[in-house]
């Protein structure tokens, strides 16, 4: 069957010809309760309900589907496919079970999360239960050990990077609008409001700061560490209570660890930004997040590494694990730092914003945002402790 865009109908008549889907969903297509909840920038979500079980339908569009006339290869989905079958055996109930990929539709059909929220929503609404980022550390730590050198045989990395280096696509956007746009003048930045004008002026000219940027584009695109989810942001993640859920790996490439910390952290500093009163609360999220990674990678790699390490022992390894650690630190502070400024000035801009009561309130959040990013980016080869990454977001 070729590829085709499905609606509601069209999904529903698909299913019912899937004996596998449509037994979880019971009872007869016409009785199945349908709806569509795409809220991303780049692709169709369908949640299936029927009288056994619920579905969840993710299919990719020829284009960006917040922006129709800007082309899209539909091979993103297939990425994200290969991505779940990567990392699942590894984050068991972490992330949706993945039932079914159709190669010619471009469609995911997952578990669906029906009590779960965006964490993006549930931080944004102050309803959250604290704990979500213990759970996204181990995640990391967990993906890096069973898709990186550092702990697998070379075989591994060389596999994956065969399955991964033709997302292309979804690197582009990476490099356009992470590591590039928002450091030049550039059709796809949204206009700045006036009182930032200045602001997004000063990072087009800022020599300073495109010579930090430049070392991390270098290290995105050369530093082959693990693979990546790749768009590790709040709207990423699902929670339901204690129960934490990471989606939308799309993106997924091999690059350097520090870019999924530093986006995720970026994300939890951009809502620091606009909700300054959950300082204390975002503080103990950011450290357990980075105590929980950096415990749990050091406890697997003195337990065992790949060929990389394969001539350390115990006396020499805990020196390289350190080493390493440091490494992931100082890319962790500047990616970071790269997400804060995107999502400030750059074409996908955060919803956290809006808890701005004034114009004057969401001007001074997003210059604070433009300030804590440039630090970050610029101070990070100096970093040495988790607790200074911290105090440069005044935590
Ligand atoms: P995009 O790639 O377009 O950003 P996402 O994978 O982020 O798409 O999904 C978009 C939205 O669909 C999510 O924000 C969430 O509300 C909903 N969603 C995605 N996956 C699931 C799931 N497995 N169960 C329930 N809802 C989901
Ligand atoms: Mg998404
Ligand atoms: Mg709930
Ligand atoms: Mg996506």
């Amino acid at each position: 069957m070729t590829y085709r865009i499905l609606d509601a109908q069209a999904l529903r008549e698909w299913l019912a010809q899937r004996h596998d889907l449509s037994g979880r969903l019971g009872g007869a297509a016409a009785d199945w309760d349908i709806r569509e909840v795409s809220d991303g920038n780049l692709n169709t979500v369908f949640l299936v309900n029927g009288p056994a079980g619920a579905l969840c339908c993710k299919q990719a569009l020829p284009h960006v589907r917040v922006a129709p006339d800007w082309p899209m290869p539909l091979e993103r989905a297939l990425y994200e496919s290969r991505y779940m079958q990567a990392v699942a055996p590894a984050v068991t109930g972490l992330m949706p079970e993945l039932f079914a990929y159709d190669p010619d539709l471009f469609l995911l059909v997952m578990e669906c999360l029906t009590e779960h929220e965006v964490l993006r929503s549930a931080l944004i609404a102050d309803q959250a239960a604290p704990g979500f980022s213990a759970v996204i550390g181990s995640y990391v730590a967990r993906t890096v050990q069973a898709t990186g050198w550092v702990s697998q045989p070379f075989e591994t990395g060389a596999h994956l990077l065969e399955q991964f280096s033709g997302n292309t696509a979804l690197t582009r956007i990476t490099v356009d609008l992470i590591l590039t746009d928002p450091y030049r003048v550039c059709d796809r930045n949204p206009e700045p409001e006036e009182g930032l004008r200045a602001d997004v002026k000063a990072l087009q000219t800022d020599q300073v700061l495109h010579q930090a940027v430049g070392r991390l584009q270098d290290r995105f695109l050369t530093a082959r560490q693990a693979l990546l989810h790749g768009d590790l942001h709040t709207g990423s993640i699902m929670l339901d209570g204690a129960d934490v859920r990471v989606i939308d790996g799309e993106f997924a490439t091999m690059g350097p660890i520090g870019f999924d910390c530093g986006l995720y952290l970026g994300n939890l500093a951009l809502h620091l930004c606009a909700a300054p009163h959950k300082a204390d609360a975002i503080r103990t999220e950011m450290l357990a997040f980075w105590q929980k990674f950096s415990e749990e990678l050091r406890t697997g790699l003195r337990a065992g590494c790949g060929d990389m390490w394969a001539l350390s022992g115990p006396a020499t390894r805990p020196a390289l694990i350190e080493t390493f650690l440091s490494e992931i630190l100082r890319d962790t502070a500047g990616f970071c730092g790269l997400e804060m400024i995107r999502r400030t000035v750059g074409f996908a801009q955060v919803a956290d914003y809006g808890l701005c009561t004034t114009e004057q309130e969401r001007l001074l959040a997003r210059q604070k945002a433009l300030q804590i990013g440039r630090t970050l980016i610029v101070e990070s080869v100096s970093l040495r402790s988790f607790d200074s990454v911290l105090s440069l977001m005044g935590l």
